[in-house]
């Protein structure tokens, strides 16, 4: 059955802002009616890495929190630690990077909370029993607030073709370790030369399969069970994060996180994408390269997988600009493909689809 997902576009007068868009898309995607007096609702954004602008504006966001608030709900804005070493890869560096970048109290009149703790390891194991994983290890903030807005900037990706809702929470709020179990297979090495010994991450694992051997960590791969803890744990970066993984199985493993987040929260998610500034490359790099498109517009649902259908079918609606990475591309219907001709996006969306999470069809609904 189609979904609805309703659309806003760029145009804006005397009395209808864009920000006053974003107020009517909440009310008619009916996000205010799953959200109860009192309840703790995260607000899933991505607060941009250092360096990066094209992350979704704080004001915006500020919007959504009032609303939220006017329903009688308590927002909180969330997002998990990341993999990578970069400026959110604990939730020090991740709150100042966060209030660097514009998401200060003042400005978005809710508190901060990084999901999955100062060091990445607070998180819940989730059973999904699907394809690829049993459990999924889910940020706990994300995990126990009971409902979810979800505010996305829809732009490309590195490896799922394009970043959307489904990425923003299935790669976002997984936990640190959980982001390694999507991003590889394959089993962590030691490099010896920045091994200092410590045996911190002897300690995380929980198949006690790392010794100190002659003051190095030695892994015993037999028994490592390659859920990532080590990686995220040495303080020395000597575990190697392996970043290697077919696109189509990471697509699928971030799928799969997405219905761990959504599991206890049947019928309390929405979702509201901003087509702005579509950049060829996910607001984790800390830069954003030129938009390949122009500007779209807003959308929202309570369907992840028809927004982001929408959002992807309204990209390739558009033309190419030039000056971008699109320059010189021949196959101007499939946007995506151009800038990153490796991946196949469409799988996220199938995979999706197939496990129940929302439907390809939609019926867009202008506003
Ligand atoms: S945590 Fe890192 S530095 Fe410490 S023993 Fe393990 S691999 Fe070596
Ligand atoms: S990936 Fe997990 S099981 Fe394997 S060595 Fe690291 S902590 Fe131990």
């Amino acid at each position: 059955m189609a979904s609805d997902v309703f659309f806003a576009d760029m145009r804006t007068k005397q009395g209808l802002s864009l920000l006053d868009k974003v107020d009517q898309l909440f009310e008619r995607a009916g996000f205010g009616n799953f959200i109860s007096s009192k309840d703790l609702v995260a607000v899933k954004v991505h607060f941009g890495e250092r360096g990066n602008t094209g992350y979704v504006r704080p004001q915006f966001v500020r919007r959504v929190v009032d609303k939220i608030a006017a329903k009688g709900g308590k927002p909180f804005l969330t997002d998990a630690n990341t993999l990578y070493v970069g400026s959110r890869a604990n939730a020090v560096d991740h709150l100042k990077t966060a209030v660097e970048n514009g998401f200060a109290y003042s400005v978005v009149g809710a508190p901060v909370i990084i999901a999955d703790g100062v060091n990445g390891k607070d998180y819940i194991n989730v059973e999904v029993n699907l394809k690829h994983f049993h459990s999924v290890k889910i940020a706990s903030a994300a995990h126990h607030a009971d409902a979810m807005l979800v505010i996305t900037h829809f732009k490309g990706h590195e490896v799922a073709g394009f970043g959307g809702a489904i990425k923003n929470v299935g790669m976002g709020l997984g936990s640190r370790s959980g982001k390694q179990q999507m991003h590889s297979d394959l089993l962590p090495s030691v490099t010896e030369d920045k091994c200092i010994g410590c045996a911190k991450c002897t300690n995380w694992c929980p198949a006690g399969c790392i010794k100190i051997v002659k003051k190095k960590a030695v892994i015993n791969e037999n028994k490592c069970l390659g859920c990532g803890e080590c990686t995220v744990t040495c303080p020395e970066h000597a575990i190697a994060i392996n970043w290697r993984s077919d696109p189509d199985t990471f697509q699928e493993k971030m799928v799969e996180y997405l219905a761990g987040v959504s599991k206890h929260k049947k019928g309390k998610m929405g979702y509201i994408s901003f087509v702005i500034g579509v950049t060829p490359d996910c607001d984790c790099c800390g830069w954003s390269d030129a938009p390949i498109v122009s500007d779209v517009g807003i959308l929202a649902s309570t369907d992840p997988v028809a927004l982001d259908q929408a959002c992807v079918d309204l990209v390739n609606k558009q033309r190419s600009l030039t000056n971008t990475r699109l320059d010189g591309y021949v196959d101007v219907t499939d946007k995506f493909g151009g800038v990153h001709p490796m991946v196949d996006w469409r799988v996220q969306l199938e995979y999706a689809e197939e496990i129940g999470l929302g439907s390809r069809d939609y019926n867009l609904i202008k506003l």
